[in-house]
């Protein structure tokens, strides 16, 4: 299926942007902490054009399933909320919006903690750029993107999403301070890769359980006096918060030093650590992790080639990444598959990503 098919013209505009994953930084970006992701080879394919009447029609070809609503009208439920929160964003830059014909395909999983709705925003929005001619730049899409997954999808997210989709590269990481958007983009330690399995859990408790988290962070910055978590310099200064949310916020700051020292430039098998670390931290203090990610993130860090691994997203359910040795993403993931899947075939190998570096 293409755009052709599904509108009988020719699109005006196309546009992509890649999914991502974070290799360390968990639940820090609405901390105004530090993050250090990857975008992954998969994209999200946009082809747009102007709609030959008053209606948006949105086609998704992964869910095999089409929106028409007039332009005017409240607008539907499901995916048209991403794509309309970007229309909104520019149109409230002063950029009408004319009714479109919009046709995706993506070869990001949907749902799986890669962030499609990242990479479909950014892509709408590289589209719309295209499309309108508009004075854009890479932060800014991010930015708006961010925007209108809380305004329009309903979801509170950081801007970490966004950001990978619209500026880091395969093979490279992105080191971002979210508070003041300062980022460098880095290699990947010496011999190593990346590689993403999805445990085929969903993530049920996903959204209740990531605003609680966030509520409980935003509680402990109260006490503190500060405006973020990001902004406790020692562990020791946590020490006056009551629990849970002395060991929430002992994760925050935690897993912010992590980035930090990983930010560094350090060896593959320290990197590593710092992912198993990490992955200790989201299970034990901030209680994020279930038994199914649990036993996936034992298998991989049990399996030779593997410099470190921890669950990756929300948690909840959803993928876990790991740290492999280059070249051996691929003979890594199926060894781990082979073990997992007993006696159900739930998970699958989302990335096995090649160091370009
Ligand atoms: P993730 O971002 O981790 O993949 P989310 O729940 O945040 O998971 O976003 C998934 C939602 O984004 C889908 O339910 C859908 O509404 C929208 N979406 C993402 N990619 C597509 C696509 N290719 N076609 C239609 N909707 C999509
Ligand atoms: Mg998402």
């Amino acid at each position: 299926m293409d755009f052709q098919q599904i509108f009988n013209a020719a699109p005006d505009a196309i546009a992509q942007a890649p999914g991502r994953v974070n290799l360390l930084g968990e639940h820090t970006d609405y901390n105004d902490g530090f993050v250090l992701p990857t975008a992954i080879p998969q994209q999200t394919i946009v082809s747009l054009g102007l709609s030959p009447n008053a209606q948006h029609h949105f086609y998704s070809a992964e869910l095999e399933e089409q929106i028409d609503f007039d332009s005017s009208d409240p607008i539907p439920e499901g995916f048209a909320r991403y794509i309309m929160g970007c229309i909104r964003m520019v149109e409230q830059m002063g950029h009408p919006v004319p009714p479109l014909n919009l046709f995706i395909t993506s070869s990001v999983p949907l749902g799986s903690g890669l962030s499609s709705s990242a990479a479909l925003e950014v892509a709408v929005l590289r589209g719309l750029r295209s499309l309108l001619h508009l004075d854009l730049d890479d932060v800014q899409i991010a930015k708006l993107g961010q925007q209108a997954e809380i305004q329009y999808a309903g979801v509170q997210c950081g801007i970490m999403d966004q950001m990978a989709s619209s500026l880091a590269e395969p093979g490279y990481l992105l080191f971002l301070d979210t508070r003041s958007l300062t980022r460098q983009v880095l290699p990947l330690p010496e011999n190593s890769e990346i590689l993403v399995i999805d445990s085929g859990i969903p993530r049920t408790l996903a959204t209740s359980g990531y605003n609680q988290r966030r509520a409980e962070c935003e509680k402990a910055s109260a006490i503190l006096g500060i405006k973020a978590l990001r902004d406790v310099a020692d562990l020791s200064d946590l020490n006056q918060l009551p629990e849970p949310l002395h060991q929430r916020a002992k994760h925050v700051v935690t897993e912010n030093f992590r980035v930090l020292e990983a930010s560094k430039g350090v060896s593959a098998e320290r990197f590593g650590a710092l992912m198993n670390a990490s992955h200790i931290s989201l299970r034990d203090d901030y209680e994020v992790s279930i038994a199914g990610l649990d036993h996936l993130v034992e298998i991989l860090q049990s399996t030779p080639g593997v410099w470190g691994a921890r669950l990756t997203g929300a948690g909840f359910g959803g993928a876990c990444v790991a740290l492999v040795a280059a070249g051996k993403a691929g003979a890594i993931g199926q060894t781990v598959l082979q073990q997992y899947n007993q006696p159900n075939p739930i998970g699958k190998i989302l990335v096995g990503c090649v160091n370009t570096a």
